[in-house]
């Protein structure tokens, strides 16, 4: 974690639960120091929600719903042959 304005690395400062700060979502939010005397940024927060979906989990999600189950399920198998039969 790099400083945002001065670009030095940050201290870890510590994780708190989410609820901690007034955040209902579940997830952690974590506290960096500046330790650069000669920057302005004391600490900074980083808040992380659990239940925000990862890009690939949105891309699979959006592949569930374009194509048929099965065709999904093979993304998995790698199966080249079966993804072929499945293809209309
Ligand atoms: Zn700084």
């Amino acid at each position: 974690m790099k400083c945002p304005l001065c670009h030095k690395e940050m201290l870890w400062n510590n994780d708190f639960t989410n609820n901690d700060f007034g955040i209902e979502e579940e997830g952690i939010t974590s506290l960096y120091t500046c330790i650069n005397d000669k920057c302005d940024v004391d600490d900074v927060s980083i808040t992380q929600k659990f239940n925000k979906l990862k890009p690939w989990q949105e891309e699979i999600l959006e592949k569930e719903e374009s194509e048929n189950v099965s065709a999904f399920l093979n993304h998995f198998d790698h199966h080249p042959s079966a993804a072929k039969d499945k293809k209309k």
